[in-house]
């Protein structure tokens, strides 16, 4: 894109004129949608163009695509950053005050925030990939705390308007539910490469009713059956399921992902029809992603569009072999989607023959029996119809995928070991290092060079600058910059103030008992206890910074957060403590905030049970952004540890061959027995020593002690460890050791680009 300061402000005068409004006293909203659109107007050319180059394409399907703020991630890649900060600067308009505007938050996590990533790389690397999704109408609800419980508020990301996304009114396909349809109406969003000219599309679905009001019906006296086929039509795209790795089977879900694989499956056939295209060479223009189970109907979705066609069942399973790939995120039971049989006949009676005769076929190839069956007592399993149809299933880390070999698809790896591939995750150095820390970005290009930002390795580049004194002043300089500003934010926005000398330690990720926020909380607990007690001495101030968002019905997620809250208020209130400890749980941790906290952290925390966290990609920010990590050997870390050396993290706990064995005989009462630290801290969820009119603590306090299943996810077994592993991090911090060990890891993320990522996935599964 060609940048014109000129034609750019009368473009935006003209758009503020027709809203009624002019230059500095338009609001915030009127010059967010005037200033997007001036610049979606210039971008259309690049756009179309794009649509309709004769590629085979790549659709990524996925329920969720957790995108946060697209202004300022769009200006940068279109390169224009600068010039329309400078350009709104000529009119008094401070481009920071965007930073109001509300987040696309229409994902839960990592999942949809690697969806996002992974568009973003990809049009970065001209890959020709397009996102299929939905609509919400509300995403992850807002965060709030009341007295310390976690309370949810509607997310209206819609209230500054949409002004990037397009409505194709012409493109709307219908949706047929057995008891009523709908229409789709598809969003274009543009997904603009950094600086090569590339703008793929993400298509996200809204649900709308076929008869907005039929006079003829009402006529009839129908209009009570009028407003409900309205009330469903709109309901099916109405909000975000706020579920991250659990499954519901609710009826509702079951049709928000019908409808959003059929429309987009419509829409592709209808096009290819149109073009002349045969439906039977599908796979020759079109190769499909699934991001995990949720759109996994998608594959007898496309069986029944080809039988429709004329096309015989079997030659239409032989397409969709072709034509789809799968990626696990999660190997946890509770996860793993599945299906009531009833349910899907009553909404979706083709479909669920469809899934029927996959068993049978499955059944006839010798392999639909056991852990492989597709229907067992009339339940789907989504996993394993995806494995049986799917022509590739990759995990999203080297040892996940081993998991996903030995034990999760133990069955399907003998009958199809060529099926599984690893493409470890990555995140997209656009907006986790030039865009949210623009200051070590510029030393480290003035040093290096440009390249970097679209060729991740070469910041290996810097590892001759790691002993050079004046590259390590500004590193010690911008990370302090970024401690401060995050602390001026935090001030504002939770009332707590921390000090930027303090050493930040940050576990900043969803709530989940897997991901042991339980275990840092203790933790936390213990060093306040051992300080006091005058049994911890030179403990270095430190910061301890929580974000997560709990599902709103997973009680002992919520039971965690009022916990460390409970914590951080007997923390923070105590004078006794105020030069060495401060504990904040930020409230609505999102994408924007993430951005705001990865630059400012000291220790990143990633500390799930060894075998439990697929990848993460939080781990990945953190890193690129020069922090060191304090993890298990899980996911990611193992691949972290790998590049960056684990000399330069700190790890500690059981690793996940070890698991097993030591779930045989682990008790966790003989755990705290030796420990009586510990139990102290264990005991305070039980003992009254911390306000909780629900009684919710002691929930937290039986899972951890109470029946078969007591500290599943093994706290107490690895807290020793993390305590020594934690107390290691605060003796170095602060020495130049620990800066170098920082540094390292940044010189060392180069393997962890998205651009990485999605190169795999074209060479590896899509053959692009
Ligand atoms: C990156 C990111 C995640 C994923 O974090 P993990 O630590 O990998 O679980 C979740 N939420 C938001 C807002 C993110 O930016």
């Amino acid at each position: 894109m060609v940048w014109n300061e000129n034609k750019f402000l009368k473009e935006l005068d003209y758009l503020l004129h027709l809203a009624g409004a002019d230059g500095a006293q338009a609001d915030g909203k009127l010059l967010y949608n005037a200033v997007s659109k001036a610049v979606v107007a210039d971008l259309y050319a690049d756009w179309e163009e794009n649509r309709r180059r004769k590629t085979r394409r790549c659709g990524y399907f996925s329920a969720e695509f957790l995108i946060g703020r697209t202004i300022f991630s769009n200006l940068l890649n279109l390169g224009i950053l600068g010039e329309v900060r400078a350009a709104l600067a000529t009119r008094g308009i401070a481009i920071e005050s965007f930073e109001e505007v509300e987040d696309a938050a229409l994902g839960n996590g990592g999942l949809g925030r690697l969806a996002a990533c992974y568009l973003e790389s990809a049009a970065t690397q001209n890959i020709p990939l397009d996102g299929y999704g939905l609509r919400y109408r509300y995403g992850l609800f807002k965060q709030k705390f009341v007295d310390g419980y976690q309370k949810e508020e509607a997310d209206d990301w819609l209230k500054w308007g949409d002004p990037w996304s397009v409505r194709k009114e012409s493109e709307r396909v219908r949706v047929d539910f057995a008891d009523y349809s709908v229409y789709g109406v598809p969003y274009d969003t543009p997904v603009i490469g950094y600086k090569n000219g590339t703008v793929n599309t993400l298509r996200l679905w809204q649900s709308e009713p076929i008869d907005a009001f039929d006079f003829s019906l009402f006529d009839e006296m129908k209009g009570e059956e009028i407003a409900i086929d309205n009330f469903n039509a709109t309901k099916i795209t109405a909000v975000l399921y706020p579920n991250d790795n659990t499954d519901e089977g609710k009826i509702l879900r079951l049709r928000q992902q019908y409808f959003m694989v059929s429309a987009s499956l419509q829409d592709i056939f209808k096009k290819q029809k149109e073009a002349g295209r045969c439906l039977t060479k599908l796979d020759g223009d079109f190769v499909f992603q699934l991001n995990d189970t949720h759109p996994v109907l998608a594959i007898p979705e496309c069986i029944r569009l080809l039988e429709r066609e004329g096309i015989a069942f079997d030659e239409a399973l032989g397409i969709c072999r072709k034509l789809f790939h799968f990626t696990n995120h999660t190997i946890m039971a509770e996860a793993l989607e599945r299906w009531n049989g009833e349910m899907v006949k009553r909404v979706l009676p083709q479909i669920w023959e469809i899934i029927e005769k996959l068993q049978k076929t499955a059944e006839k190839e010798g392999i639909g029996d056991g852990a492989r069956a597709i229907v067992k007592d009339g339940v789907a399993y989504m996993a394993n119809l995806a494995v049986f149809v799917c022509g590739k299933v990759n995990g999203v880390a080297e040892i996940h995928t081993e998991i996903l070999k030995k034990s999760t698809f133990k069955d399907w790896y003998t009958a199809y070991p060529q099926k599984f591939v690893n493409v470890t995750n990555g995140i997209t150095p656009r907006r986790w290092m030039l865009l949210n820390n623009p200051k070590m970005s510029a030393e480290i290009t003035a040093r290096i060079g440009e390249g970097w930002q679209t060729d991740l390795p070469q910041i290996e580049k810097l590892k001759t600058f790691v002993t050079d004194g004046e590259f390590r002043d500004a590193f010690r300089r911008i990370k302090t910059e970024n401690k401060r500003r995050l602390s001026a934010y935090i001030r504002r926005h939770e009332g707590v103030d921390l000090p930027e000398n303090f050493l930040f330690d940050v576990q900043v990720k969803r709530l989940h008992e897997y991901k042991r926020q339980l275990l840092n909380a203790l933790s936390v607990l213990y060093i306040y206890n051992g300080i006091k007690k005058g049994e911890i001495k030179n403990f270095k101030p430190t910061a301890f910074i929580f974000g997560a968002k709990a599902a709103p019905g997973y009680y002992n997620a919520k039971a965690i957060i009022k916990f460390i809250n409970e914590i951080a208020k007997r923390v923070n209130t105590d004078l006794s403590v105020a030069d060495k400890l401060r504990v904040v749980f930020v409230q609505n941790y999102n994408v924007s905030y993430a951005e705001k906290i990865v630059c400012a952290a000291d220790v990143s925390e990633q500390i799930s049970m060894a075998g439990m966290e697929a990848s993460g990609t939080g781990n990945m920010k953190f890193m690129l952004n020069g922090t060191v990590t304090l993890g298990t050997m899980d996911g990611a870390n193992v691949e972290i540890c790998e590049e960056a050396g684990v000399e330069n993290n700190y790890i500690f706990g059981a690793r996940v061959e070890d698991i097993e064995t030591v779930k045989k005989t682990y008790s966790p009462k003989e755990i705290l027995e030796k420990n009586t630290r510990l139990k102290a801290c264990v005991e305070s969820l039980a003992d009254g020593t911390f306000e909780d009119g629900e009684g919710m603590l002691k929930a937290v306090y039986d899972s951890l002690l109470c029946g078969k299943e007591a500290d599943k996810y093994l706290v107490l077994y690895d807290f020793e460890s993390y305590m020594r592993a934690k107390f290691r991090v605060n003796e170095d911090y602060g020495t130049e050791e620990f800066v170098t060990k920082s540094l390292m890891n940044m010189t060392k993320a180069g393997k962890f680009s998205a651009d990485r990522s999605v190169r795999e996935y074209a060479e590896k599964i899509w053959e692009l």
